[in-house]
């Protein structure tokens, strides 16, 4: 019996043994399995490397951005939009992950209950190619992103960023040494983060708006600077005695830095958390970078210039684009999507779910009074006349960097029940957010509303 006892024990010890390994290699298959089949050593669906399979990548109009064939990828004939959807939708190797990056799976044509069931799939994209395009040629030479999206559906229209490179014709990046390319590889739209200069003052004023009872009736004095615990914030000119609503308007520095002090650094953090600093989203598996307030160490002078988009914030222009949406949209942000469409070409319908989430980020009576203050700063400063027919809100920023010229920054949306769009553009190292960013913006709204101009 004694013996019998010890077998049965050795015998339990196996079975728990092997029990506890299966479980290890089936939570592993459950997890990894997709990484396992989808692995570039499987000759069923990679052939040097490229993926076999059949499959199309299509903008919102239908026009085929990139074909895959039988491990022949076959990208848009225009070079035009190769460059300019080449961040969204990606590049073979994934050098650049894009859409043929995180819909690997189902372009392939793979799901962990079905294994491979082939065949490939057609994936609509929400971006317009030929909007893209527009924005591309308006962004000329200059390095950094134009992002336009649907503040009240969350699709993307328009996601550039620059530098880009034709795909069909790759330049020698690797052997560059002029700095043409520096960071050609990034989406700059969800993975950019930039100091933002004024445009920051549009969460300053969302701050002070909810938490300065007499907001409308105060005077701000100023004389071209103001010095603040012993340090000087200068301002771009003498604004002399102005408002609140003249001091967004006018981007006065010396006004939001006052304000940034009286509010406090509790309040800022707040209204900056609350604006979605911060926040990662994520785009169809494309998690954004967030962007970044922190006046835990700041002095008066140094909140005061974290209030005017300074000190060190940083900003991804995703975000702002996004909390841009939600001023637009009575309060409610939108989160951004650029797949709309995925249909197998087997015959099976896979339902994506785009993604898009709500997320009441500001009181609807603050966003309203906030959508009052960016359309005067149109109507009133940056020229009606050159923004006619878009019913624009929009603030400007040229942000200051140690050492190098400015990075330009417009930001805002159409107040339009018909083109509910909301807008990022940044343009690096180039000067006045009002010269070099808002114009990039004019020209890529008209196109979108198909106005001349
Ligand atoms: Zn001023």
């Amino acid at each position: 019996m004694k013996r019998i006892g010890l077998r049965a024990k050795i015998l339990f010890s196996l079975i728990a043994l092997f029990l506890v390994g299966f479980i290890v290699l089936g939570q592993d298959y459950i997890r990894h399995n997709g990484e396992w089949v989808l692995h570039p050593a499987n000759m069923a669906i990679y052939k040097n490397g490229r993926l076999v399979v059949t499959a199309n990548i299509m903008d919102e109009t239908g026009e085929v951005l990139l074909s895959m064939n039988d491990g022949e990828v076959k990208y848009n004939d225009d070079r035009m939009i190769r460059e300019s959807t080449l961040h969204a939708v990606g590049e073979p190797t994934s050098t650049i992950p894009g859409v043929l990056y995180y819909f690997k799976e189902q372009l392939i044509g793979y799901d962990m209950v079905n294994g491979i069931y082939g065949g490939g799939s057609d994936i609509t994209l929400t971006l317009n190619a030929e909007l893209c395009s527009i924005a591309l040629d308006a962004m000329g030479e200059h390095k950094g992103t134009v992002g336009v999206y649907n503040y009240k559906t969350g699709e993307i229209i328009c996601m550039v960023s620059t530098p880009t490179y034709d795909i069909n014709d790759p330049p020698d990046i690797a052997g560059d040494t002029s700095g043409k390319y520096e960071g050609v590889y990034m989406n700059r739209l969800t993975g950019g983060l930039y100091v933002p200069g004024s445009v920051y003052k549009v969460i300053t004023a969302y701050a002070a708006i909810e938490n300065i009872g007499d907001i409308y009736e105060r005077e701000f004095e100023c004389n071209g600077s103001v010095v603040i615990n012993g340090e000087t914030i200068t301002c771009t000119e003498r604004h002399g005695t102005i408002d609140f609503e003249t001091a967004l308007a006018h981007s006065c520095n010396v006004a939001f830095a006052e304000l940034a002090v009286e509010l406090g650094p509790e309040i800022m953090t707040e209204y900056s958390e609350k604006a979605g600093v911060g926040e990662r989203y994520n785009i169809n598996g494309l998690r954004t970078t967030a962007s970044y307030y922190n006046v835990s160490d700041a002095d008066d002078n140094a909140l005061a210039w974290s209030g005017i988009g300074q000190y060190t914030d940083m900003v991804n222009p995703c975000q702002y684009m996004v909390f841009m949406g939600a001023v637009a949209n009575s309060g409610t942000a939108v989160t951004p999507h650029v797949v709309s469409e995925l249909k197998s070409s087997s015959g099976m319908n896979q339902s994506v779910p785009n993604g898009s989430r709500s997320i009441n980020m500001i009181e609807p009576e603050t966003a309203d009074e906030l959508k009052a203050l960016m359309r005067n700063n149109v109507t009133s400063y940056y020229s009606e006349s050159n923004y006619a027919g878009l019913n624009l809100c929009a603030k400007t920023g040229t942000a200051e960097m140690e050492g190098e010229k400015p990075h330009s920054w417009f930001a805002g949306f159409m107040d339009d029940e018909e083109y509910p769009y909301a807008f990022v553009v940044v343009v690096e190292n180039a000067g006045y957010g009002r010269e070099y960013a808002a114009p990039i913006a004019r020209t890529v709204l008209n196109a979108l509303k198909g106005l001349d101009g």
